[in-house]
């Protein structure tokens, strides 16, 4: 149910009106737009039945949620969600690349990567210490070690860091090194994991399930946003399609969609939907062209000899290039980066 505030509502009726909500054993999220408050009551409306809200001070009107995700529909807020850590805005009209490796191997390629990257003009380096391998033989990454790299690349070069979390058990460590918490493909629908994160004060990358459609993908994230956390960021990371040619299928028609269905900034990541370098740039620029607020793309110092996605990673100098070319895309369609 969405309560939409008059716009002269006293913060003692908005108290008022949560008390009320609270009461009757449902929860309140507050949303303060530009022009008025709108209140959401998310649990059992059944209890709303013989208790008419829109008869108590303040209120305006209240509406049902006709979706089934709440929080992050577009119904609950009109204005885009712009996340902002430390001066850094994602979803506002700077459009946001994260770049680096797949995996953090060492601590001298790590930083090598981070230099270049951030003179390149990025401002949010990424990196896994926690991987997701297909295989238990492959690399699993260096857990704290590469945490501890990270760290080092952030001191020195002043990057946001991302990072994953794939395990509940690693949250603790994981929420002291990152400033984004990453949520994989394999993990979207991991909803202890989800509803982990969804109690932390850091943001939280989401990325889509390999198979999942765009309502299971928002449906995960109202799981986060129901615990608290409302500062989710959706990242299209192709999805399995019958096609082979390439690693996934980038779904760039998830971007409009989604602008309409939800608040919540988009970023896409043509590095895994692709899966082979010289693919990368044309999605990028695909990517920016169709709305997206940014990118994550993985950038490698020597991608031959990388532990891991070596073959979908970009050398820095083409990274570079790539960084120029989207620069002019991003003004073409009003956007900056
Ligand atoms: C990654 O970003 O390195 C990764 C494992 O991505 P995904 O979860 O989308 O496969
Ligand atoms: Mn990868």
């Amino acid at each position: 149910m969405i309560i939409v505030l008059k716009p002269d509502a006293t913060q003692e009726d908005i108290d008022h009106i949560v008390e009320r909500l609270k009461e009757l054993g449902l929860t309140p999220h507050i949303s303060k737009g530009k022009e008025r408050t709108i209140i959401g009551a998310i649990g059992d409306e059944s209890v709303l039945q013989n208790q008419p809200l829109d008869i108590l001070p303040g209120v305006e009107k209240v509406m049902p949620i006709l979706k089934p995700y709440k929080l992050v529909s577009r119904e609950f807020q009109k204005e885009n969600t712009v996340i902002e850590i430390d001066g850094v805005r994602i979803g506002g009209r700077e459009i946001q690349v994260i770049a680096g490796p797949c995996s953090v191997e060492t601590r001298e390629g790590l930083l090598e990567v981070a230099r270049r990257v951030r003179r390149a003009g990025v401002k949010l380096l990424r990196g896994g210490a926690f991987k997701p391998r297909t295989s238990p033989y492959s690399f699993q990454g260096l857990g704290e070690e590469g945490l501890k790299y990270l760290a080092e690349a952030k001191a020195e070069t002043g990057l946001l860091i991302v990072t994953e979390l794939m395990d509940p058990r690693d949250t603790e460590l994981v929420y002291r090194y990152t400033d984004i918490i990453q949520i994989g493909a394999r993990n979207m629908q991991n909803f202890r994991l989800l509803t982990e994160v969804g109690k932390l004060d850091k943001p939280v990358l989401l990325k889509r399930g390999l198979s999942a459609t765009i309502k299971e993908w928002l449906m995960s994230a109202e799981y986060i946003a129901s615990q608290g956390n409302r500062r989710i960021i959706l990242c299209e990371r192709g999805i399995r399609t019958f096609e082979t040619a390439t690693r996934n299928t980038l779904d760039l028609s998830a971007i409009p969609v989604l602008k309409e269905e939800t608040h919540l900034p988009v970023i896409v990541d043509p590095s895994h939907a692709a899966g082979i370098w010289n693919y990368v740039p044309p999605l990028s620029r695909a990517a920016i062209a169709c709305g997206a607020d940014g990118l994550l793309i993985e950038v490698h110092h020597e991608p031959e000899k990388a532990l891991c996605d070596g073959s979908q990673s970009l050398k820095p100098d083409r990274f570079e290039e790539l960084m120029r070319e989207l620069r002019k895309v991003a003004e073409a369609v009003g956007r900056s980066l």
